[in-house]
């Protein structure tokens, strides 16, 4: 692929009420307009943004990121009223969770209206949209006239980016710009629902929990069931193992006592044989295994900093180059879904129960 220039801005005005640079946001905007493309940070992790009404920027977006052709964008808005003109028919239910979530880190799945091109929606007749609740996010999408597509703006099948720095590790030279604001707030991908069958089905669990929807709703939600590796995908895109370090990682689930001890047992023998071995572990433990590498990744108990460290850490063994992953199956509520979910994916489903 022909590399470019790549800019990087750093977003000037640092606490939310200074006002945004609108001279960076501006020029940021028109690069969308005219078809290129801008990584910018969203409250989730940081999206790699293109004009998602223009099939030419869409099918850049793909190139950048080396992702297949059949897993689809998420259109980024900024009021929710614009989702009428992508979406051919909006659901009840979709205002209710509006008012609620939006901006947040909900995506919801809706049937997609003609304006939407088909490379956008890798050739689905839905279109999934959201609004981030994030200030430059929020004033880029505006200022590059409303409907941006955006994946996360890591090179495909890495782990998502949550710092600029991770953004130009992937796409330096393969976009116009990267906007840096910082470390994101949440760092697990938004929760997905999809609002085209009759009950509301969960195809992503993120920060906003499925207790969080119902209770918002008034009613229940299916689950997609996890992935089986015979069965086609519910939802396109599920298939890829997204997350995934370039260690085997395999993730263990048990008692804290019978956790440290397997996953100590395994290390001396893996060690034997020459492998460079890591583990992934929160406070509580993290001082006790034996390994060539130990990330503590949070506070025991601590889901949103689990969360918002999980990325950077599985990167970060990228860089060390780890033959194999053992990570501690953290059991926390509300984004708790979210991280197994990333987790197991991550391990290719590699679990071990002790
Ligand atoms: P990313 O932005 O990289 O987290 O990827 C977006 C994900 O959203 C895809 O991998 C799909 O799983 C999901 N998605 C986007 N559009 C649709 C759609 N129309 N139907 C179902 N899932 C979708
Ligand atoms: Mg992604």
């Amino acid at each position: 692929m022909k590399t470019i220039a790549t800019k990087i801005y750093k977003i000037k005005g640092t606490t939310a009420s200074e006002a945004i640079d609108s001279e960076q946001i501006y020029t940021a905007g028109q690069i969308i307009r005219e078809g290129g493309l801008v990584a910018f940070p969203t409250e989730t992790v940081y999206g790699l943004g293109g004009n998602a009404l223009d099939a030419t920027a869409a099918k850049r977006i793909f190139a950048a990121k080396g992702r297949p052709e059949d897993n689809p964008l998420i259109v980024h808005l900024y009021r929710s009223e614009d989702a009428a003109l992508v979406a051919k028919e909006i659901p009840p239910i979709f205002h209710l969770l509006a008012e609620n979530f939006w901006p947040g880190p909900l995506t919801m799945i809706l049937p997609a209206a003609d304006a939407v091109p088909r490379s956008t929606t890798a050739s689905l007749e839905t279109v999934a949209v959201r609004i981030p609740r994030q200030r430059t996010a929020l004033a880029l999408i505006e200022a590059a006239g409303g409907f941006v597509a955006a994946p996360s703006a890591n090179t495909s099948g890495r782990p998502s980016p949550t710092t600029a720095q991770h953004v130009i590790d992937d796409l330096e030279g393969r976009v116009e710009l990267i906007l840096d604001d910082g470390d994101v707030m949440i760092g697990l991908e938004s929760t997905i629902i999809d609002l085209t069958a009759s009950i509301p089905v969960l195809l992503r669990p993120g920060a906003i929990s499925e207790a969080d929807i119902t209770r918002a709703i008034g009613m229940d939600i299916s689950k997609a069931p996890p992935l089986a590796h015979d069965s086609p995908p519910l939802a396109p895109g599920m298939k890829y193992r997204h997350y995934a370090p370039h260690g085997q990682m395999i993730l263990v689930d048990g008692g804290e006592e019978a956790v440290v001890s397997y996953i100590n047992a395994q290390i001396a023998i893996y060690k034997k044989r020459g492998s460079r071995c890591a583990v992934i572990a929160d406070s509580d433990t993290y001082r006790r295994y034996h390994a060539d590498s130990v990330k503590c990744v949070g506070s025991h108990g601590d889901g949103e900093a689990i969360a918002r460290n999980l990325y950077r850490v599985l990167r970060e063994l990228d860089d060390e180059l780890t033959d194999v992953i053992f990570c501690e199956a953290f059991t926390v509520s509300g984004i708790g879904a979210a991280i197994t979910d990333r987790l197991y994916k991550a391990a290719s489903g590699r679990v071990i129960r002790v």
